[in-house]
């Protein structure tokens, strides 16, 4: 049976091999068992039911929580030449009658529904023949997920009714309280729990901490502008910037646009729509944006404010290359998304619950440990090395004593002994005149300007490592003022010392903004630009049938396919990702457009003004006159005047492989009623146009050399 899964992932999929778990969990579900299945997103948890669903006699029932994700599996399901349908509450009763009558007959293997639709379609669902429910998204059942929808908890039902048959559940979301909720509210019998590794080593990790939010649009815009092919999202901490973000960029000529729950369901559905279908390149989203997207080419994803959680920032990275390709990701940290985020959470129902989610994601920004490790962890994964992949590995920070700078600081606070914030002790510790600063008196006291050396951004720094050393605390309830703890004290009164990291100096480049942005267009390579005409034909298969690009082909695919050039259908069939369907209905197009640019790219520009001898060289070469034509971009009739040409001066060539002896005969007997007339056209009329002029051409390249012998 699984080596029937095999054969069926590499003809329906176009994969050669399982992931880590996806055969395991296959196994399980062919054995009939309830299975329980984490994996990261982009871990590739679809395959995990869909091949048993095809394997399997019976219907597979797929729950997912959002129509537009069920459209996208459906459409990608149906390119791959798999019966697959959809039931939601928009269809009307015809179509529905045809779903369920295909069901019935067993032409469809997959069947989505939403939670709601399950519950009003009990009656129906008895009467197929049902071997298997996926339940997609699963945490969605359990209050301690961070994604709970009620209507996930009416799926108890399907044990009740359908207690016999094993059922799959699917999330992203590993920790374990979810986990037991989901086994509970399910009630899954002894189920086989799949743990996949939540690691995706793809994806860099960059945390750019203090960054002025003018600095960080520069930033970001040269960002963009030196990927102008590339997906990507900007996750904002509210609407408002959403659109302010989106409408800059749209002022550099970026195509971005933005999304948030303040929009209308239309705004929002067509914006993901064209960011599915690569109309627009990016989006500036709030958290609202993304979990309905399948899309598995967004090439990076930025942070512009620091997420709530560690959970949503793993899963908002996450959207970012779940083709497997490298991926970029920036988290852009300040303190005052701390300070808001800390208001938001105050303010919140499970108010510690959130303010210490918050802190382990400040500890993850503030880092000066591999940052992979970190997020790692905290899933409960051990990663024994340091990644390779993120600022920290890629620029370790070096330390010093830094026991004077906190001395300094604690002791400036201290001495003001009122509640005071992070940006007003800097101002003190740099001897700053602002009137404030005057009128408190905090001019006068011991400790003012003792830090002027330091600069502010700096002081910045090393202020929120001291919050992260646990030197300072910042007090929330109390206007966000600082205070020392016991352990800042004891540095502060000599008895203990402490290293800190020096900051990381940012090269701030001369922003090249104003210029022409073809400055930013780097040359492109040969591969490069097969890249990007395959991605064209692809694009134009994705609008004729009204899918997302990569449901054709994703960028994995493509990339494979520049790398392996395939110009035959075997090696194009062996590029992982092509299934049989896909060779059928794309294969010669690629198969075309890769032959071509070989071609270009191997011929010197020598050869190639030697037109008559390359025609020869690639008939020698076993190519036909129509592959000729379209290697070469000439037209076929050139090609055969070749043919013709090369014929009568001797060159080694069997023109009987193109005409036959029939229509030389009758070629022939053309020119004795027409005379000596050489008008190809007089030949064509003559012959009723029952035979092509190329054919003509070389019948009398053939008569002439006959006669020549003779
Ligand atoms: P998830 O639902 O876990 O986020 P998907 O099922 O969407 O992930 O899979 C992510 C990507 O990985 C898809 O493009 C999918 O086609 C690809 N994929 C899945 N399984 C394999 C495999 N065995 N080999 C290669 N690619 C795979
Ligand atoms: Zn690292």
């Amino acid at each position: 049976m699984i080596e029937q899964a095999r054969v069926a992932l590499k003809a329906y999929f176009g994969y050669d091999e399982f992931r880590p778990l996806q055969n395991e969990v296959i196994q399980s579900i062919l054995d009939k068992k309830d299975t329980l299945v984490l994996m990261p997103t982009g871990g590739g948890k679809s395959i995990c039911y869909q091949v048993p669903a095809l394997i399997m006699e019976g219907l597979c029932i797929v729950i997912s929580p959002l129509i537009s994700l069920m459209k996208d599996q459906v459409d990608a399901l149906r390119i791959n030449g798999i019966g697959a349908a959809y039931l939601n509450s928009s269809q009307d009763f015809t179509e529905e009658e045809t779903i369920i009558e295909q069901c019935l007959n067993g032409s469809i293997k997959l069947l989505y529904l939403s939670p709601e639709k399950l519950k009003s379609s009990m009656a129906m669902l008895s009467e197929f023949n049902i071997k298997l429910f996926a339940i997609d998204e699963a945490h969605c059942i359990s209050a301690w997920g961070h994604d709970f929808r009620p209507e996930y908890t009416q799926l108890n039902v399907i044990k009740e009714r359908f207690p016999t048959i094993p059922i799959i559940a699917l999330t992203a979301t590993a920790d374990k309280v979810t986990r037991k909720d989901i086994i509970k509210q399910l009630s899954l019998k002894r189920p086989n729990t799949f743990i996949a590794s939540f690691d995706r080593p793809n994806l860099s990790l960059n945390v750019k901490m203090g960054v002025k939010t003018r600095e960080k649009d520069f930033e970001i815009i040269d960002f963009i502008l030196r990927k102008p092919n590339q997906s990507g999202i900007i996750y904002c901490l509210s609407r408002k910037i959403t659109e302010e973000l989106a409408e800059k960029l749209r002022g550099h000529s970026i195509n971005a646009a933005a999304y948030h729950a303040g929009m209308n369901a239309d705004e929002r559905n067509e914006t993901q729509d064209d960011f599915i279908n690569d109309r627009v390149q990016l989006v500036c989203a709030t958290v609202a944006f993304g979990m309905g997207i399948d899309k598995s080419n967004v090439r990076w994803v930025i942070h512009y404010n620091l997420p709530k959680n560690i959970e949503s920032y793993y899963q908002e990275i996450g959207r970012a290359g779940r083709d497997g390709l490298k991926s970029e990701t920036i988290l852009y940290y300040s303190l005052s998304d701390l300070v808001l985020l800390t208001q938001f959470a105050e303010q919140s129902q499970q108010r510690e619950l959130n303010i210490e989610k918050l802190r382990r994601i400040q500890q993850f920004a503030e880092a000066n440990l591999c940052r992979r490790r970190i997020l790692i962890n905290y899933f409960g994964e051990n990663l024994e090395q340091d990644c390779g992949n993120c600022d920290v590995c890629k620029k370790p920070r070096s330390r010093f004593d830094g026991t004077i700078l906190v001395q300094k600081a604690l002791s400036a606070l201290l001495r003001i002994n009122e509640p005071i914030g992070i940006n007003m002790l800097i101002e003190v510790l740099r001897g700053s005149n602002k009137s404030e600063i005057i009128e408190k008196g905090y001019d006068k006291i011991k400790t003012y300007g003792i830090g002027s050396d330091v600069g502010f951004p700096h002081w910045q720094q090393f202020i929120m490592q001291m919050l992260s050393l646990g030197l300072l605390e910042m007090v929330y309830d109390e206007g966000f003022s600082l205070k020392a703890t016991s352990l800042g004290k004891e540095i502060l009164f000599g008895k203990k010392t402490t290293e800190l990291a020096y900051p990381l100096i940012r090269e701030i480049k001369k922003h090249t903004l104003s210029l022409d942005e073809e400055t930013h267009i780097p040359t492109q390579t040969a591969n490069e630009k097969l890249f990007d005409t395959l991605r064209r034909l692809r694009r134009e298969f994705a609008e004729q049938e009204d899918v997302p690009a990569y449901a054709i082909f994703s960028d994995a695919t493509l990339e494979r396919m520049v790398m392996e050039k395939p110009t035959t259908e075997i090696a194009f069939l062996a590029i992982q990702g092509v299934g049989q369907r896909k060779l059928e209905k794309y294969g010669r197009k690629f198969i075309e457009l890769i032959s071509r640019h070989q071609y270009k790219n191997t011929v010197t520009p020598r050869e190639k003004t030697d037109t008559l001898k390359e025609t020869f060289r690639l008939l020698q070469h076993n190519h036909s006159p129509e592959d000729i034509s379209k290697l070469r971009n000439i037209h076929l009739t050139t090609v055969y005047s070749h043919i013709s040409t090369l014929y009568l001066n001797g060159s080694p060539i069997n023109l009987r492989q193109f005409i036959s002896m029939e229509e030389i005969e009758r070629v022939k007997l053309a020119q004795k009623a027409l005379g000596q007339s050489n008008k190809l056209k007089d030949y064509f009329d003559f012959l009723k146009g029952e035979i092509a002029y190329h054919k003509i051409r070389l019948a009398l390249s053939w008569i002439e050399k006959q006669d020549k012998l003779i």
